[in-house]
């Protein structure tokens, strides 16, 4: 590893804290590892972080003996460092509930350097578009799935470049609120992300859900691959043998808009529940 510049040593050495959201990890998703940035040992899985909306970067599980957890000298919280050369992560908390593993290892990226997966077959993510509401209520519920390596809001099926939310919420520009999702194949199917979708959004109301009403609002599965056309009419059929008047539509994906930062990770950012949407179980597996 190349030496540790001052902030960094101010981190590792001098056990300090970067400002939140201020780190190049906060937001980072791509697999691969996460090393430490003053020996090179590997202390976290990609697969373990998550977006814990906390400010830094967030895993709820470390490589097998790569931490080593001290109490802190403020006589309350956990210190967590490298186990291999005792340089200062950041600090560990249980009982959050945030994760089915229920800790929470808040670590500084300046403690961290991110080595990328080798490319292969199931790293190469596969791209899946849900309209179905705010588009708030389907990032939130959505972005927990496991094998999600990407999840973001923004606008798909209207005839205008790079709408804005106003521009969208005039009804002049075609665009539905949808979530796209960069998922690992390896890991989940796009049947079982889009099972979850049609759980987590109400498929048989046309153009809104609940109080949101307009056709931004309206239920649509973009699909990027024909297997993905398939799976979407099949899941369909299967709802509507179930009894449940499915209006979803199933179209091919145009150009996806990203929506503005700020619509982004939306509850998380307000430490609220959605109004507007809320799982429902609808299939038997
Ligand atoms: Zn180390």
């Amino acid at each position: 590893m190349k030496p540790l510049n001052e902030e960094e040593k101010r981190i590792l050495i001098g056990k300090g804290t970067e400002p939140p959201f201020s780190g190049k990890y906060y937001r980072h998703q791509a697999p691969g590892r996460y090393l430490c940035r003053q020996c090179g040992a590997p202390l976290y899985q990609s697969a373990a972080k998550f977006d814990s909306a906390c400010g830094w970067p967030s895993f709820d599980a470390e490589i097998p003996g790569a931490v080593k957890r001290v109490p802190d000298p403020d006589g309350v919280r956990t210190e967590i460092v490298c186990a291999r050369c005792g340089g200062h992560l950041g600090h560990v908390f249980e009982g959050e509930e945030l994760t089915s593993k229920n800790t929470r290892h808040c670590v500084n990226s300046l403690s961290l350097v991110f080595q990328p997966a080798p490319k292969g077959p199931s790293q190469t993510g596969e791209t899946a578009i849900f309209a179905g509401g705010c588009f708030w209520g389907v990032e939130h519920l959505m972005k927990n799935f496991p094998g999600i390596l990407h999840i973001e809001p923004g606008y798909i099926g209207g005839h205008v470049e790079q709408p804005t939310y106003e521009q969208v919420c005039t009804h002049t520009t075609g665009h539905a609120e949808a979530v796209r999702i960069v998922f690992d194949p390896a890991r989940v199917s796009y049947e079982t992300l889009l099972k979850g979708f049609m759980e987590i959004h109400d498929p048989t109301q046309t153009d809104g859900q609940g109080p949101d009403l307009g056709p931004q609002y309206r239920s649509e599965i973009f699909y990027t691959t024909p297997a993905q056309r398939e799976t979407a009419l099949r899941v369909i059929d299967l709802l509507k043998k179930k009894g449940y008047p499915v209006v979803t539509r199933v179209t091919p994906a145009s150009a996806f808009w990203p929506a503005e930062d700020y619509h982004h990770r939306y509850y998380d950012r307000a430490g609220t529940q959605p109004y507007c949407h809320r799982r429902v179980k609808r299939f038997d597996e």
